[in-house]
């Protein structure tokens, strides 16, 4: 990956540019927020024409790594106003990696009211009028772009709501199947190329060599012991195929921590209507696919394809932080809701999560009742969608939703949507959510691991002794995880089993001709968020916005009757590097 493109929407004009001193070595999450950090003032509006939005593979992908295929997109997020990294699978990661394109810079801001969709092929990269499809949404978007493109090029683009503008809009990259299922989920970065005018990016690595390997011999074997490592791991061999994300709300609502009806409890009644196991039921007897890979490569395959009552594709997952928002975060225990509800963010292209949150707080307010399952599935429809007034409050997500309606219970870290775990009965999460410079979000570092699941150790999720050092770890270790263009579920092995963590940085040195060991690894995730924080202090983020909301410290949680009291003064001190 040798060279950059910069788009700039102002003129039209695409340049090719080779990868900057400052930017080499870098990839995924680890480039996109160093091009952020060195190019976007963070004092700028998220919409404006200062923001840039980039789009980055990972140092792994398009090769045969496993699980190597996450692409990063990165931006000054118009939600949390912090900088952003958002990372999704689906195809195009590799086939940008197989170009040879580190990384895609979209800055400027066209005339307004045009819009505009990005080629890129082995030959060209050019900007076209992206005619007759404003306010499309993903599904017939994907179909619009199809006819004109084929089936065989990845697809990257925002549905009505991210042309709209909305803080909770994200950006879709199509599936194995040339669907816009796998999303950008968090931080409103479908907003950010909605103000850029640019509806899709096509991908077409028709003809594009293989990437490069520097030795060809050892990045065989290392990726082989990665695999093998990978399908030997309870969880990532067996727990994730077998129940996708979902094998999570049983376990989750067991440790009391599965937040339920806006985080006003731990334990949902009718868990078992919408566990794993019930999911993987549906799906089975509907004739749907119960283990799927979103692209080639992943041995984990954690997810699945939904069929409707009618036994027709109705969306894919649902996953379990979708699941967990939009059904007991909104007391609803029914899963062809849910899945109806993941169809509909996708299509209109919003975060799932951050809508899932902004429901529960909307039925805090009472202005529909927990468990109103048609009320939430027609305020995305026809207000969401149609982009009223009041969709657009709840489009600009849970934050401006809850002082929009007066809620006190709010549930965002720097104005973001926390996702599937109650920070008082997971506490290590909590100490993520706080602290992370992404705004609460469970993927910056993934606590449940040690706190419920017995990954990587056991630390008592009730108490905060161990919380501190234990986020922080893992913070460190998925910043690199993000650069690498990895899947966050290989983390379960990593932790576990020597032998993956070896095989990574073992990958990186066969593919580049480097001699990085673990220390190294440790040192490009402190410098990643390194980068990160400076971005954010820029900004005006100071120690009071690493904070969970006050109730999580004085609101006791049932089960458990707990409440979030990991010490401020810890909590400063666990990026302090
Ligand atoms: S484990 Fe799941 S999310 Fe990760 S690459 Fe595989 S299918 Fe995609």
């Amino acid at each position: 990956m040798n060279r950059i493109l910069r788009v700039n929407m102002t003129d039209q004009v695409v340049t090719e540019e080779p990868v900057a001193a400052v930017y080499a070595g870098l990839a995924g999450r680890g480039l996109t927020s160093k091009i952020v950090g060195e190019e976007v003032p963070p004092l700028c509006h998220p919409l404006g024409l200062e923001n840039k939005l980039v789009i980055a593979p990972g140092l792994l992908s398009g090769t045969a790594a496993a699980c190597s295929g996450r692409l990063s997109i990165g931006a000054k997020s118009p939600l949390t106003g912090g900088i952003k990294e958002s990372n999704a699978g689906g195809t195009a990661s590799q086939k940008i990696a197989r170009l040879g394109i580190a990384a895609i810079i979209i800055e400027g801001r066209p005339p307004k009211g045009t819009l505009w969709k990005l080629v890129i092929d082995k030959k060209k990269a050019e900007l076209a009028p992206a005619k007759g499809l404003k306010n499309k949404n993903n599904y017939k978007l994907v179909e619009k772009l199809t006819e004109e493109h084929g089936e065989k090029v990845s697809y990257i683009t925002i549905g009505s709501a991210g042309e709209r503008l909305m803080s909770a809009a994200s950006i879709a990259v199509t599936d194995l199947e040339n669907r816009p299922t796998r999303h950008a989920g968090r931080g409103g970065l479908g907003a950010v190329m909605g103000s850029k005018g640019l509806k899709a990016l096509v991908i077409d690595d028709k003809g594009a060599p293989a990437v490069p390997i520097k030795d060809k011999e050892a990045f065989t074997k290392a990726i082989r012991k990665f695999a093998k490592a990978l399908k030997e791991h309870p969880v990532t061999g067996e727990g994730l195929p077998t129940y996708g994300t979902n094998v999570l709300t049983n376990l989750v609502n067991e440790a009391g921590g599965l937040p339920t009806n806006n985080f006003s409890s731990g334990q949902f009644v009718d868990v078992s209507k919408v566990s794993g196991e019930a999911q993987r039921e549906i799906i089975l007897k509907r004739g749907g696919i119960a283990t799927h890979a979103c692209h080639r490569g992943c041995v984990i395959r954690c997810s699945r394809v939904y069929m409707d009552k009618n036994k027709k594709y109705l969306t894919k997952g649902p996953e379990y932080e979708t699941i967990w928002a939009n059904g007991p975060n909104c007391g609803i225990s029914d899963l062809d809701v849910i899945a109806r509800l993941d169809r509909l963010y996708d299509d209109i292209g919003v975060d799932s999560i951050e809508m899932g949150v902004t429901l529960g707080v909307l039925m805090e307010s009472g202005y529909i009742e927990f468990g109103d399952s048609a009320g939430a599935i027609k305020l995305i429809r026809e207000e969401v969608a149609k982009a009223t007034p009041l969709g657009r409050i709840l489009g600009a997500g849970t934050a401006v939703t809850g002082q929009a309606f007066g809620v006190e219970r709010v549930p965002v870290v720097k104005r973001q949507a926390m996702p599937a775990y109650d920070p008082r009965a997971v506490k290590g999460i909590g100490v993520t959510y706080a602290t992370t410079p992404m705004g609460a979000d469970h993927t910056a570092g993934y606590s449940v691991t040690a706190n419920v699941l017995g990954v990587g150790g056991n630390v008592d999720p009730l108490k905060p002794e161990g919380q501190v050092e234990l986020s922080r770890n893992l913070q460190v270790a998925t910043a690199a995880i993000d650069t690498a263009g990895l899947c966050l579920f290989v983390a379960f092995a990593v932790l576990d089993i020597p032998a993956a963590f070896e095989a990574i940085y073992e990958m990186i040195n066969a593919q580049y001709g480097l001699s990085l060991g673990p220390d190294d690894i440790a040192g490009l995730g402190k410098a990643v968020l390194k980068e990160e924080i400076a971005f954010n202090k820029k900004a005006g983020f100071t120690a009071a916005d690493d904070r969970l909301p006050r109730f999580f410290e004085t609101e006791k949680l049932p089960p458990h009757n707990v409440v979030f009291d990991v010490p401020h003064s810890e909590l400063d001190s666990v990026l302090n590097f």
